[in-house]
């Protein structure tokens, strides 16, 4: 936990989010500028940097973020229609805060490429 990471505040409780689902590795909670009708961000409660720093011993985590996603896509609504599930990594890859996300976007017509 770095207190001077955002998504470990989050984590931590000590900076408000809108948290709508919570395991054991992984919490998931709304993003504040949303991009899409629903912008969810899933993230470890580890801090791991991007997803270039997994390693083998996040394989659980990680598949229990994925079902997590599904999961809440079908709370949302959009389980029909359709989502994305994006990691974005370092400055080209158009990170900005470098605790592992996965954005779950949906709710309109996703494009490719994404640009
Ligand atoms: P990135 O650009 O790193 O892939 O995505 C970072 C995401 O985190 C952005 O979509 C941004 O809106 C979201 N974000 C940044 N700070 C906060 C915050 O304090 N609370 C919430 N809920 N989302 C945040
Ligand atoms: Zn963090």
């Amino acid at each position: 936990m770095s207190s001077s990471c955002v998504f470990c505040r989050i984590v931590a409780r000590d900076q408000p989010a809108d948290i709508m689902h919570v395991s054991d590795n992984v919490v998931a909670f709304r993003d504040i500028n949303p991009q899409a009708p629903t912008h969810i961000q899933l993230v470890p409660k580890e801090h791991i940097e991007s997803a270039a720093d997994l390693e083998e011993r996040h394989a659980g985590m990680l598949a229990e973020l994925v079902r997590a996603a599904a999961h809440l896509a079908n709370a949302e609504g959009i389980a029909d229609s359709g989502w994305r599930l994006v990691t974005n990594v370092g400055p080209e890859g158009g990170q900005h805060v470098y605790h592992l996300h996965f954005h779950l976007l949906g709710g309109r017509q996703m494009h490719w490429p994404p640009g």
